[in-house]
């Protein structure tokens, strides 16, 4: 079992340390655990989104010491970075002053409004949900292809609240999994949907199956925002991977693929 997708209470929203999720970890059996709290804002802005600028020293400190222990979960310096158009120079320069062994690319903000914020679900009511799908997905195609990120997190998270389009989606599917198979993306089965008002898996069935269809590679993260939710839905994840002809998944370490058995 792997869970590459896990915060801590530096975010601020959600709890726990690092040594209370590699507890946690442990005891479910998760065999490989990457931290990917959530990059600070490129803007500098102090939110209840992300870890400050002045913390995320300490957070790479904090979870190389774990990082470096023998004992198993293997443990990997991750991060959660926002996709913001125009920033990406600053990004690359940020994420390069520290050796993460993954990057998760997401998409949470459009224009600034963060869609997934539970507070913020009103804004809704502004958008023509045809064109917000579509809109999400050109963002994630971009994210894909600006060469940032490992693989891309709860890659139809513009599901979340249940906001659908009228029409099949299965086109913007086929074009977020083709710019993930050009760059060289994964994507990731994130558990976290469960959870939510979508009740489902991030992706799709039928995103997963095009993911398949195109050669895209697949992680699979909890998204746990405390101890108790690491390796949560790892079951599920795993038989909507085989279902969708998957038998293997991949974690980063030293930001490179390595491969790990599902059947
Ligand atoms: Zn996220
Ligand atoms: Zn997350």
């Amino acid at each position: 079992m792997i869970d590459c997708h896990v915060h801590t209470r530096l975010c601020r929203h959600a709890s726990g340390t690092p040594l209370e999720y590699v507890a946690a970890a442990e005891a479910v059996g998760v065999e490989v655990l990457a931290f990917t709290d959530h990059l600070p804002l490129l803007d500098g802005s102090e939110t209840g989104y992300a870890m400050r600028w002045r913390e995320l020293p300490d957070y790479v400190a904090d979870v190389e010491q774990l990082r470096r222990r023998a004992a198993s979960p293997e443990v990997l310096l991750g991060i959660e970075a926002d996709w913001t158009p125009g920033g990406e120079a600053m990004l690359r320069e940020a994420l390069a002053r520290h050796p993460f062994d993954v990057v998760l690319g997401s998409v949470h903000f459009i224009d600034g409004w963060a869609f997934d914020d539970p507070d913020l679900v009103s804004r809704y009511e502004e958008w023509d949900i045809d064109g917000l799908w579509m809109r999400y997905f050109n963002e994630l195609a971009d994210a894909a292809r600006s060469g940032l990120f490992d693989a891309i997190a709860h890659p139809d998270l513009i599901k979340k609240f249940r906001f659908l389009p009228s029409f099949d989606p299965s086109a913007l599917y086929e074009a977020a999994a083709r710019a993930c198979a050009e760059a060289g993306v994964a994507i990731e089965v994130n558990t976290a949907g469960l959870r939510k008002p979508c009740a489902e898996l991030y992706p799709s069935q039928r995103f997963l199956e095009i993911c398949r269809a195109h050669g895209v590679r697949c992680s699979v993260g909890s998204d746990a925002h405390s101890p108790e939710e690491v390796g949560y839905g790892w079951d599920a994840a795993r038989e909507a991977l085989l279902a969708a002809g998957y038998d293997s998944v991949v974690f980063f370490r030293q930001r490179a693929a390595v491969e790990s058995g599902i059947a």
